[in-house]
């Protein structure tokens, strides 16, 4: 096939790279799936070691990686802050040294390359909802600062090797999404509140649950990075991802409760230091530019994110 394309993902095995992978496959390219299974697992992407156009690679991105590939998406990092607070000076080198590598290797091979970046980078916001132009308001010393200012600086990365390398650097602003193959423990909430919901444990809502969340399907995710990196080589973004539709926890537990038709009750716990109050994204320029908005609405993907958990906690 001419237009095949070899890709290489980092965090392939992960979470939302296990998507990726298994799309662009789907789409006829070739994949290096390359994951040092800190947060992800072969579980992940299992089914995919048939197609002889998929390869799994065991390395730890914060190490230097060659190998010729015309596209790199670097998701390298763990995402949820239990994981990424587990080792901080780990994720900042997973997230800085990982970027440098991979950049490097952009430079190298003269493939485009995109950077799954963050809402986090927005931190705490003041204004709502949060569009690209926005600088964001970060603690550089608090809890979540490894992953934060982590990705601020891949970023910058991203941006300078673009400016004195010519690098085709694209960045996404991924705001929380959820789906299958999350990990059942690492925290993040819509996974926390399903596990619990389904094993009949209490529903932990830290503070009053008035802080909102937009939740994006994951297959609208995937959707937006491929188009994202098919975008004009001038294009860098960084573009919002993110579906707009925003909730308050208290308003997820809820609908998880109904969905699973669930017994549990809804307790409060302590909010984490830091905890954005808010975060809504503006995905105007993803539309403009990519063409994309979501099209899976919260309670439709809850359902089948809802189905896998139900499969994996039965087994
Ligand atoms: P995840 O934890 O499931 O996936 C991250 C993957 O990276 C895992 O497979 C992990 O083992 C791997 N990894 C971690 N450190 C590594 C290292 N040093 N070398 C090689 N592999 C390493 O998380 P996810 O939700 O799939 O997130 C993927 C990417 O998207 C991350 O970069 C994350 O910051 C970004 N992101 C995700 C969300 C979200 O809501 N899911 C939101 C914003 C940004
Ligand atoms: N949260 C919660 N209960 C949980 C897990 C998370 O109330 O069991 C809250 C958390 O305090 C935050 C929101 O849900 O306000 C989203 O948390 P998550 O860790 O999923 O993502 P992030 O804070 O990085 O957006």
């Amino acid at each position: 096939m001419k237009t095949r394309k070899r890709i290489l993902v980092t965090g392939g095995a992960g979470f939302l790279g296990s998507h990726l992978c298994e799309t662009l496959l789907d789409t006829g390219h070739e994949v290096i799936c390359l994951d040092n299974y800190f947060t992800g697992s072969k579980a992940n992407v299992v089914h995919l070691l048939p197609n002889p156009y998929f390869e799994l690679v065991r390395h730890d991105i914060i190490n230097p990686y060659f190998v010729e590939v015309d596209e790199i998406y670097n998701l390298a990092c763990p995402a949820s802050p239990i994981h990424y607070q587990f080792n901080p000076i780990k994720t900042v080198k997973t997230s800085v040294m990982g970027a440098i590598n991979t950049l490097g290797l952009a430079k190298r091979v003269r493939a485009t390359i995109l950077q799954a970046s963050t809402s986090e980078v927005y931190g705490d916001p003041e204004i709502h909802p949060q569009d690209e132009s926005y600088w964001g308001r970060v603690n550089p010393v608090g809890p979540r600062s490894c992953y934060d200012e982590g990705k601020r600086c891949a970023e910058t990365l991203f941006t300078d090797y673009r400016l004195q390398n010519d690098v085709n650097t694209k960045i996404v602003r991924i705001f929380n999404t959820y789906g299958p193959r999350m990990h059942p423990h690492d925290g993040r909430v819509v996974s926390n509140f399903i596990v619990q919901a389904l094993k009949g444990e209490d529903i932990t809502v830290y503070g009053d649950g008035g802080q909102t969340r937009s939740f994006c399907y994951v297959d609208d995710l995937v959707r937006a990075m491929i188009a994202m990196m098919d975008t004009e080589p001038e294009f860098m973004g960084p573009v919002n991802i993110g579906n707009p539709n925003e909730f308050t926890i208290l308003e997820l537990a809820e609908t998880v409760l109904r969905l699973t038709g669930s017994t549990s009750k809804i307790i409060h716990e302590p909010l984490p230091r830091d905890d954005p109050k808010q975060r809504q994204p503006d995905i105007t320029l993803a539309g403009q530019k990519l063409g994309w908005r979501p099209t899976i609405e919260l309670e439709e993907g809850l359902i089948h994110t809802i189905d896998y958990f139900r499969k994996l906690l039965a087994e």
